[in-house]
């Protein structure tokens, strides 16, 4: 290097580092993220890619475009509210707030009063006994499949779940809910036929090896026809009289019933209709984080509660927060899209549309994430050509819209009508891109 090198002028990492924009950034990132920013951009200067004099302004635009997560944030114009490639349930304000208060030290195990271990989870559990008085216990764990793999575990493992040929589905991803019940060392005893289990059926395979019975709601399918399958009361009977538990597994998480969705089970109706326990999902219907929720009976709940599987599959604080948040509540973003009126949904796209030119068209919107298969939620779209889907999904802000029968639809039912002058920019951006 000689005096007149180039590089010579190349800010130093020091200098970089304490211009205030790097130190905000730095403050919320974190020091490995802003350095790994700062050094990339010297060595470009010093490959000559970039000049001396521009590298602090590099700096500043670059740690001001970091993320702390490479996730992004879109905006789900498809209509359906329970999607799973993008996360199932989005959060409410109530979920959010308490994710950030269980985010430090809380007294999640800690009687402050005493100053003693306390139990885990008390106030998510009051909250759902509280929504749902039919349980007398719940407990909650990771996800809808830990939740029914520690059931099986606990009360059949060595021994049989007795289920019907009709409820051994597969849920998504090749996830096979027979298969996740044989991993846990209880042997199936498959009764009926695929679209026929009559209560005979369960009564001659039930005995002293019967660890339980296990009603599964076939979410996302539907047979029609000659069907007949069991039901809760009467295989109750059955059951209570020889002590077997009775475990309903609801997938959706509906509390109680929901009159929009006349054919999703929820777990008071399931419960008073005589199962002892029923599983679900925390982020379908309910709404929630990611979990697993089991309500039903003490004896039973207790005895999963106090397997050694439970540990492993235990809610984290933050769950639990969010859980206790979103039921008392009652609730959340999902409940919302799910009930969002129509005429409404109908006013914000004729608006979204006469700004763009488009047209408006009807366009049902679905339950999603396995739940309610064939119910539609009847709602309007805008129009647009098919060659603005992708320009939609790779802008600022990310829009995923419905890509159908050659057009590219913007369904407005999940998206909050605070974001639809977002929505409206980044629709103005992806059609001026997509005509060029
Ligand atoms: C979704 C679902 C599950 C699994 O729940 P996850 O929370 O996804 O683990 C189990 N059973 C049924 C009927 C479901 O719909």
């Amino acid at each position: 290097m000689t005096e007149l090198d180039p590089r010579r002028r190349i800010p130093r990492t020091d200098q970089l580092l304490a211009l205030p924009e790097v130190g905000d950034a730095r403050n919320r990132l974190g020091e490995n993220v802003i350095r790994r920013v700062v050094l990339d951009l010297q060595d470009k200067a010093r490959r000559g890619e970039l000049a001396p004099e521009e590298v602090e302004p590099a700096v500043v635009a670059a740690v001001a475009q970091c993320r702390v997560t490479s996730l992004r944030p879109v905006l789900n114009a498809t209509g359906v509210v329970v999607h799973t490639n993008l996360g199932r349930a989005p959060l409410s304000a109530a979920a959010l707030e308490a994710l950030i208060t269980a985010s430090g030290y809380v007294d999640v195990e800690l009687d402050l009063g005493t100053g003693t271990r306390s139990k885990r989870g008390v106030a998510a559990r009051e909250a759902l006994l509280e929504a749902c008085p039919a349980a007398e216990d719940a407990l909650i764990v990771n996800n809808g499949a830990a939740a029914l793999v520690l059931a099986t575990t606990a009360l059949a493992a060595g021994r049989e779940v007795v289920i019907s040929r009709g409820e051994l589905i597969e849920i998504g991803a090749g996830f096979r809910l027979p298969d996740l019940i044989a991993s846990t060392g209880a042997r199936l005893r498959e009764v009926g036929t695929t679209n026929r289990t009559h209560l005979r059926d369960y009564t001659d395979a039930m005995g002293p090896d019967t660890g339980c019975v296990l009603k599964v709601h076939p979410s996302n399918f539907r047979v029609q026809g000659f069907t007949t399958s069991v039901g809760l009361p009467e295989l109750r009977e059955a059951t209570a009289a020889q002590q077997i538990p009775l475990i309903s597994d609801l997938g959706s998480g509906l509390l109680t019933p929901d009159p929009a969705l006349p054919d999703e089970p929820d777990a008071f109706t399931s419960l008073t209709a005589g199962a002892d326990i029923v599983t679900a999902s925390g982020d379908k219907l309910l709404g929630g984080p990611q979990a697993g929720i089991v309500l039903g009976r003490t004896d039973v709940i207790t005895r999963m509660a106090r397997h050694p599987l439970a540990r492993a599959v235990r809610a984290d604080k933050l769950t639990l927060a969010a859980i206790e948040a979103t039921v008392a509540a009652g609730t959340s973003p999902v409940t919302e899209a799910l009930h969002a009126d129509p005429a409404r949904l109908r006013s914000r796209a004729e608006r979204l549309a006469a700004a763009v030119d488009a047209s408006v068209v009807a366009h049902d919107g679905r339950v999603g994430g396995g739940g309610a298969p064939g119910v539609p939620l009847p709602g309007w779209a805008v129009r647009l050509p098919e060659a603005a889907a992708v320009h939609l999904r790779t802008g600022d802000p990310a829009v995923l819209p419905r890509v159908h029968d050659g057009a590219c639809l913007i369904d407005l039912r999940c998206i909050p009508d605070a974001d639809d002058d977002r929505l409206l920019e980044a629709v103005r951006a992806a059609l001026r891109s997509a005509e060029r």
